[in-house]
């Protein structure tokens, strides 16, 4: 990807540019689905970052929310670009989840009205500091193939 466009993001975020977060917001771009940090380092295998400073990495860009970390069942984090409208830097916090039952890919998906869902933070004396609407199901990969897809074989 363009190196111009990759830095412009950045400095719209206000994250000071380095090789690294260069090459990480590359990998993070260019995934249709969230990756982990396994992921994430087997794609820049070549640069032999290491694992530290990808995880630094990832920290800043949550931090500065150009990215979100989004849990699995097996209580591990993948990332992904927080959704765009339009520009490239312009963020759309409200979205789901869609994770496939099959390859277990995790999705960013737009909901038309997630938006005008009542924004009470507290019910019952609970304090919610985070939602997040989640689907099940088949991402288009799974559903139009009939024989199962390994995430591990990408
Ligand atoms: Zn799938
Ligand atoms: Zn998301």
């Amino acid at each position: 990807m363009d190196s111009n466009l990759l830095k412009d993001i950045l400095h719209s975020y206000h994250i000071r540019i380095t090789d690294t977060r260069l090459q990480v917001l590359d990998v993070l771009l260019h995934s249709k689905s969230a990756l982990c940090h396994h992921e994430i380092a087997a794609a820049l295998k070549q640069y032999q970052i290491d694992k530290v400073t990808i995880y630094r990495t990832l920290d800043v860009f949550e931090k500065k929310e150009l990215i979100h970390k989004i849990a699995t069942k097996d209580r591990n984090w993948q990332y992904a670009i927080r959704l765009k409208k339009g520009k490239p830097t312009e963020a759309d916090h409200a979205h789901a989840h869609f994770v496939c039952n099959r390859c277990g890919r995790i999705f960013c998906l737009p909901v038309a009205g997630y938006n005008q869902q009542p924004d009470e933070d507290m019910i019952n004396g609970f304090r919610i500091m985070e939602k997040e609407l989640r689907f099940h199901g088949l991402c288009p990969d799974c559903a139009s193939s009939s024989k199962p897809k390994n995430r591990n074989d990408e």
